[in-house]
C-alpha cells in the first residue's frame, strides 16, 4: 500500500535508527500495512515531545508517517502502546529484543507487507519484555518468519519426493538443510540425522505452538531446536548478527548463536 502524503497512523515496531544528519534519525519500522518502512524523523534526537522516551528498538506502539522525499517516508510522532522500561533494566531482555529485531530487519524485505510476521513479531516481544525472556519464544518467532517467507525446511515430508520422512531404528530423521529438510529412506543417503523429537517440537512451534515444553525440555532438544532454526536461518543471512554476539556473553547460551 503506498504511504500517503497526509500523515497517516500505523500501528510500528522499531525495528532499528541510526543517525542521520546533525540531529535527525534514520528509523526503520515494520508495519503491517506497509511492510519494512525506511523513515527519517526529523529532529528526533532532540524532540521530547513528538518522540518522548526516545526510539529503541523493539518499541511498538503508533506511528504517524507521511510520504517524504524520494524512498524515506517521513515519521512525524511515535506513541507507544506498550511499556519498554523492562529492557533498559536487563540485559538478557536487551539481547533478546535486539535479536528479534536485527533478525527482522535482516531478513524482511523493504515494503514487502505481512501482517502475519508483524503479528508473530509483536507476541515475541511482550513474551520477552513482559515476562521471563525464554528461547522458546526465539524459536518460535524464527520459525514463524522462516515460514512467511518460504524458508521453512520441510520437517515432515521428504523434501524431495514428498513422502513422509519416517523415524530410524535410532529415533531419528535424515535431514539437510541445505538439500530443504528431512529426506524419506529413499532419499536420505548421507544425510545427518536429527532427533524425532526435535523435529515434533520443531513442527509445533511452527504451527504457532506453546514454547513452553520447550524451555522445560532438556538441554539436548533445546539445543537440537537451537541448531536447526539458526541452520535455516544462516543460509539466508548475508552477515552475522551482532546481536548474537550478547548471548554468548549469557548465561542462556542455548538462546542464540554459538556451539
Ligand atoms: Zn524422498
Amino acid at each position: 500500500m503506498p504511504i500517503q502524503s497526509a500523515t497517516e497512523t500505523v500501528p510500528a515496531i522499531v525495528l532499528r535508527t541510526r543517525p542521520l544528519g546533525e540531529s535527525d534519525l534514520l528509523v526503520v519500522l515494520l508495519t503491517p500495512e506497509h511492510g519494512k518502512l525506511e523513515t527519517a524523523a526529523r529532529g528526533a534526537r532532540n524532540s521530547k515531545r513528538r518522540f518522548p522516551g526516545g526510539l529503541p528498538a523493539g518499541l511498538r506502539g503508533l506511528a504517524g508517517v507521511a510520504r517524504g522525499r524520494g524512498s524515506l517516508a517521513r515519521l512525524e510522532r511515535f506513541e507507544a502502546s506498550a511499556d519498554h522500561s523492562p529492557v533498559g533494566r536487563d540485559l538478557d531482555r536487551f539481547a533478546y529484543v535486539a535479536y528479534l529485531c536485527e533478525l527482522t530487519d535482516e531478513l524482511v524485505l523493504a515494503r514487502h507487507a505481512d501482517a502475519l510476521v508483524f503479528a508473530a513479531l509483536c507476541t515475541a516481544l511482550a513474551a520477552v519484555i513482559e515476562a521471563i525472556p525464554r528461547p522458546g519464544e526465539l524459536r518460535r518467532y524464527e520459525l514463524a518468519l522462516l515460514h512467511a517467507l518460504g524458508l521453512l525446511p520441510a520437517l515432515e515430508l521428504c523434501c524431495v519426493c514428498g513422502e513422509l520422512a519416517l523415524r530410524g531404528p535410532d529415533g531419528g530423521v535424515a535431514f539437510d538443510a541445505q538439500r530443504g529438510g528431512v529426506l524419506c529412506l529413499a532419499h536420505e543417503r548421507g544425510a545427518l540425522r536429527l532427533p524425532g523429537v526435535v523435529l515434533a517440537m520443531a513442527r509445533d512451534l511452527a504451527a504457532g505452538g506453546d514454547p513452553g515444553p520447550l524451555d522445560a525440555g532438556s538441554v539436548e532438544l533445546r539445543r537440537g531446536l537451537r541448531d536447526l532454526t539458526q541452520t535455516a536461518l544462516r543460509a539466508h543471512l548475508r552477515r552475522p548478527l551482532h546481536s548474537l554476539a550478547f548471548f554468548a556473553a549469557m548465561s542462556r547460551s542455548d538462546a542464540g548463536g554459538g556451539a
